[in-house]
């Protein structure tokens, strides 16, 4: 059979570990015998980034922006151990943070449900797709604690150099704290546009909350900046889609998602989002199967899986023992940018054949062939546990077929 051909290039995003080990079996296995794979590769593997100070990192990004979909192997950020192990010149930053402060991008994270793997919420029969505001708020505050006879208050310095001045506590007999916090508009709008437009592409409805009722400036700006995008720039788009927007205070929020059959995207502030995406990956069952896309506003993709390097299987591969490792949020870190590519490029066969990936990979772990960290949450009565490698071959006996 003739491979799939490519228009344009794929930003390719190597990373570390267990996770780099699976990026070249997945493409050895699934993807090479089957596309002409057109990658612009760059390798963020923590050596090659401490060789170039970081650079490809931001080489990376700007590629991303220019093609405007890439795919990326988890990667190591660095921390005191790392240092001695890498012997790196500097603690570089993460590197998931560089590419989205550059890509001013929304991180969306999906579950990949399967038979076999019930929920801890059993009604939660669709995927909840958590979008969390990666900006501001408690994330870049600044606090104090404070002596008895201290007097805090609010100081802005306006644009004509007066004050405007807010009493927040007067601890007059009292020790006690204080929390400075902010947000911007720009990056709110952002946050609005990615999500609505990751909406539309998806065509699922969104929700989004906040406590506007308490706090009526702050939160209420989040709510008033979604409401008129909506209402300028994607009220018509959605009716056409037959989907909704649909704004609620976030208690009620949290229990009306309790309640739900999931099948729709969850807009959090920063804090909510921190918490309730690890709630629903919880519920779902295994942060390996949880996939993840960051978004840009002007609609450039970038796919990942949502866990890290998976560090201590590592080392076991290192001792030459076979480890049972999940390649499935990396499988579909690759068939999400390969559909998306596919989409933006007109090439069906290549939207298929990310569609066939899919479904081959679902089947298998229906069939009852599975890793050890889902083996161990199935409950399949046939279930068998594979290393890491036979499990990407059993994928591919099964998407045979399916060609
Ligand atoms: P992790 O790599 O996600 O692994 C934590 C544990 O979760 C593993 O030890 C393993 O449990 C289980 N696990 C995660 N993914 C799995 C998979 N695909 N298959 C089977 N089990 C899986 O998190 P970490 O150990 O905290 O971090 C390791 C490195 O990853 C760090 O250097 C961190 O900086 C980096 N990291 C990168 C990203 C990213 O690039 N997006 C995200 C998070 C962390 P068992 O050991 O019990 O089997
Ligand atoms: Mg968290």
């Amino acid at each position: 059979m003739a491979k799939i051909q490519m228009k344009t290039p794929l930003v390719e995003m190597d990373g570390d570990e267990m996770t780099r080990i699976i990026w070249k079996m997945i493409k050895d296995i699934l993807l090479i015998p089957y596309i002409d794979l057109k990658t612009e590769y760059y390798d963020l593997g923590l050596e090659y980034r401490n060789e170039t100070n970081d650079q490809v990192t931001v080489d990376s990004a700007l590629a991303t922006k220019k093609y405007g979909v890439a795919v990326k192997c988890a990667t190591i950020t660095p921390n005191a151990a790392r240092m001695t192990e890498y012997d790196l010149k500097e603690m570089w930053k993460s590197p998931n943070g560089t590419i989205r402060a550059m890509l001013d991008g929304t991180v969306f994270r999906t579950p990949i449900l399967v038979k076999g793997i019930t929920p801890y919420i059993p009604t939660w029969t669709k995927p909840i797709t958590i979008a969390r505001h990666a900006y501001g708020d408690i994330y870049k505050n600044v606090e104090m604690q404070v002596k008895a006879g201290s007097k805090a208050e609010l100081v802005c310095t306006n644009p004509d150099g007066s004050e405007t001045r807010e009493l927040i506590y007067d601890f007059k007999n009292e020790d006690g704290i204080i929390q400075g916090v902010h947000n911007r508009d720009e990056s709110i709008s952002s946050f609005a546009r990615a999500c609505f437009n990751f909406a539309l592409d998806t065509n699922q409805d969104i929700w989004f909350a906040t406590k506007d009722t308490i706090s009526k400036k702050y939160d209420h700006r989040f709510k008033d900046i979604f409401q008129e995008i909506y209402d300028n720039e994607y009220k018509e788009k959605f009716e056409k889609a037959g989907i909704e927007y649909f704004y609620t205070l976030i208690d009620d929020a949290v229990a009306r998602v309790v309640r739900s059959n999931g099948g729709y995207i969850w807009a959090c502030k920063n804090y909510d989002g921190d918490v309730m995406s690890d709630m629903v990956a919880t519920a779902y069952g295994s942060l390996a199967m949880m996939t993840s896309v960051l978004v840009s506003p002007d609609g450039v993709y970038e796919y990942e899986a949502a866990h890290g390097t998976v560090q201590r299987h590592y080392y076991k591969h290192l001792k030459g023992e076979k480890t049972s490792t999940n390649s499935v949020a990396t499988l579909f870190a690759w068939t999400g940018a390969l559909r998306k590519r596919g989409e933006l490029d007109n090439l069906d066969d290549l939207v298929k054949f990310a569609d066939n990936l899919e479904k081959a990979t679902i089947q298998t772990i229906e069939d009852g062939v599975m890793t050890g960290d889902l083996a161990a949450l199935s409950t399949l009565p046939n279930k068998q546990t594979v290393d890491t490698e036979a499990f990407l071959v059993a994928v591919n006996e099964r998407l045979q077929k399916l060609m």
